[in-house]
């Protein structure tokens, strides 16, 4: 049997970051990768969002890791030439009604170490962002946008340049935890079989399956699988808007929100609506709420500009009318076994947090 030092369980841009930062601490790794290309779940289906840390709540692993994040994501795509725009975004009352859900965001903000929120007056609203119908709203200058692909190829690109090596169509099929390493049953072409120092599974909306194909992860330790898909549809018209424009949050998401990708095409999503299984297809039978939604802040939307894009499904461990979950990180206190670090719930804003996470788990691996 092959032994290896450390094995990354999933070639998403979190655990691409996980394998950069262990590869540049030193430790020999290798990235599992179910399919024959890296960053094709998740991580390619998401608004690309550089997110400022606003909403989460105080003390969750959310707010902890997204600031820093978003500082060091900032820092890393101007050193490395990853393609980003610090485009700002306004989040907007679109009536009295949602006032007190917007006065909110800024204690919480500030809460979480985001001090550059700020109040627009109704001129300034209007001179911003003609197009948006509202009573109030916050300006976030420190909300972005990111090429999440070239940020996985950077990230890729460093790691191998340390050692690292990305094993692609390599499903982790199960395994067990042996007193002296964990073994990992590894399927594709040439499955083989390791025995790994370290395992770190981040493997996004399946880690709770792979969790639990590995005997001796204690199965209480391991949260249910809970999947909510989320729609994008496209503007075929020009933007109409010159920064991202946020709604006040629902409870479960943020709102059918505008973002706007590096070529300046407006995406329109994403919405939420839970689903029993991993399955991308677009159901276009939205078209209706999303022009509703959508016109509650951009009246002037016209019919027939709306274009499917695609979907993206977040990865929730906690279900219907529970609580929205915070990103769970198991490491041996959790789960008693020694070497192993696994993610769960690594929803938004994973992407923006990406090198937080990366130093979290080599920290506590
Ligand atoms: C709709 C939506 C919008 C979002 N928008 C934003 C945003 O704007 N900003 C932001 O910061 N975050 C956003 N996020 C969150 C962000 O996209 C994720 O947190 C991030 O992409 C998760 O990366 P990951 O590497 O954990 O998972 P993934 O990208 O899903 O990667 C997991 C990998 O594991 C592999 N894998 C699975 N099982 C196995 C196995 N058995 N063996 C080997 N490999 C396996 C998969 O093939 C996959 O490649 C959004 C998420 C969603 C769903």
């Amino acid at each position: 049997m092959e032994t290896l030092d450390c094995a990354v369980i999933g070639a998403g841009v979190v655990g691409l970051a996980i394998a950069r930062k262990l590869a540049m601490s030193g430790r020999d790794v290798v990235i599992l990768e179910a399919e024959d290309a890296f960053g094709t779940h998740t991580s390619a289906r998401n608004s690309e969002v550089i997110h400022a840390g606003i909403y989460y709540a105080s003390g969750s692993m959310k707010a902890k890791l997204c600031v820093p994040g978003r500082q060091a994501l900032y820092q890393y795509c101007a050193e490395h030439n990853v393609h980003h725009q610090r485009i700002g975004k306004v989040i907007v009352a679109c009536d009295e009604t949602e006032l007190t859900g917007l006065k909110k965001y800024k204690a919480q903000a500030e809460a979480n170490g985001v001090d550059d929120l700020r109040m627009l007056t109704s001129v300034e609203l209007k001179e911003m962002e003609p197009a948006v119908r509202c009573v109030a709203g916050f300006l976030s200058p420190s909300t972005g946008i990111i090429d999440s692909h070239g940020l996985m190829l950077s990230y890729l690109g460093e790691a191998e340049d340390r050692g690292a090596m990305l094993a692609l169509s390599s499903p982790v099929l199960g395994g067990r935890v042996e007193s002296d390493g964990i073994v990992l049953e590894v399927g594709g072409k040439e499955p083989m079989t390791v025995k790994c120092r370290s395992v770190v599974i981040s493997a996004g909306l399946k880690a709770p399956d792979v969790a639990r194909s590995i005997a001796g992860i204690p199965a209480a330790t391991i949260p249910p699988t809970y999947y909510a898909i989320g729609h994008y549809y496209t503007l075929t018209t020009k933007s109409p808007f010159n920064r991202l424009i946020y709604p006040v949050a629902r409870p479960d998401w943020l709102g059918v929100h505008v973002t706007i990708d590096l070529g300046g095409r407006v995406k329109f999503g994403p919405d939420f609506e839970w689903i029993d299984r991993i399955d991308y297809q677009f159901d276009q039978r939205r078209e209706v709420s999303f022009y509703k939604a959508i016109r509650h802040y951009f009246p002037a939307l016209q019919d027939g500009t709306l274009q499917p894009g695609y979907t993206g499904i977040r990865p929730r461990i906690t279900g219907p009318g529970e609580p929205v979950q915070d990103f769970t990180f198991h490491g041996e206190k959790e789960h008693g076994v020694k070497g192993l670090m696994t993610l769960y719930g690594i929803e938004s804003p994973g992407l923006t947090s990406s090198l937080a996470i990366a130093d979290y788990v080599a920290d506590n691996l």
